[in-house]
């Protein structure tokens, strides 16, 4: 029954409100740099964690939407534990219009490489999109909750609460981050999925996990801690952003 509680608690506050003054223009953007502190996430073969490199992302990206004039909140600007939850509570506070999550992946194949962007869906598109959520989730199941599954009647439930209304939004983002992040190197995009993240579920607005390369690769490993590397995947996420935005806009009058 925990995680029913804790879903129900996503939806304090926000309920999908516009704010009453002005517009609801495509202002501000919550980045969620995942995992932090005890969490470490997926571990390179060099040392390198998951946890670093999402922050790494997260700051610098945070610094390019600042100087666009964008709001930004972030889950997180430090080396500390933030339970799932908690990230989808600041979001839904925030009234945010874009929740962006963060993650670098793993495989036990060490040649495996690439980037792949996520939405919500409480069916993966395929088992990988699975065994990535799973170890998402991980956080979760440690924090001695547990992640619903789909025989679980918690699973409908659950279902009911996961705003449609943003999924088309969500798809639409998650196709244009990985256009850009899988045009920065020929052959490496492993495209759009859906996979069940509890970060992503409650989010009352267009939400978008980003797998930004695969940790487990020493290739993969070496880039992904090379501040160019970093700068080329945030110019990337940027653009995406910019043109999310536009048609977010465009879709509700604003010009
Ligand atoms: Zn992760």
């Amino acid at each position: 029954m925990m995680a029913l509680v804790l879903v129900i608690s996503f939806g304090g506050g926000a309920n999908g409100a516009e704010n009453s003054i002005g517009e609801d223009r495509f202002d501000t953007i919550v980045l969620d740099a995942g995992h932090g502190g005890r969490d470490l996430g997926a571990l390179g073969p060099g040392g390198l964690q998951e946890k670093e490199v999402s922050l790494a992302l997260a700051l610098a990206l945070e610094k390019k939407l600042l100087d666009r004039g964008l709001k930004v909140v972030m889950t997180r600007r430090e080396d500390i534990y933030i339970p799932l939850e908690q990230r989808t509570s600041i979001a839904n506070d925030a009234r945010a219009d874009l929740f962006l999550s963060i993650h670098a992946n793993a495989s036990r194949d060490s040649d495996v490489d690439g980037t792949e962007t996520y939405f919500l869906s409480l069916k993966a598109s395929d088992e990988d999109a699975q065994r990535v959520a799973d170890a998402e989730n991980l956080a979760f199941e440690t924090a001695e909750e547990r992640v619903p599954v789909p025989e679980d009647p918690l699973f409908h439930i659950l279902g009911d609460l996961i705003e449609t209304e943003h999924l088309m939004e969500s798809s639409e983002f998650a196709g244009m981050a990985q256009t850009q992040m899988g045009g920065l190197e020929k052959g490496s995009s492993r495209g759009v999925k859906q996979a069940p993240f509890v970060v992503l579920m409650g989010v009352q607005m267009p939400a978008s996990l980003l797998e930004v390369g695969f940790i487990s690769n020493p290739k993969e490993e070496k880039k992904l801690r090379s501040k160019k590397h970093q700068a080329k995947l945030v110019e990337a996420i940027l653009v995406s952003v910019d043109d999310f935005g536009k048609r977010y806009d465009a879709r509700r009058g604003i010009r």
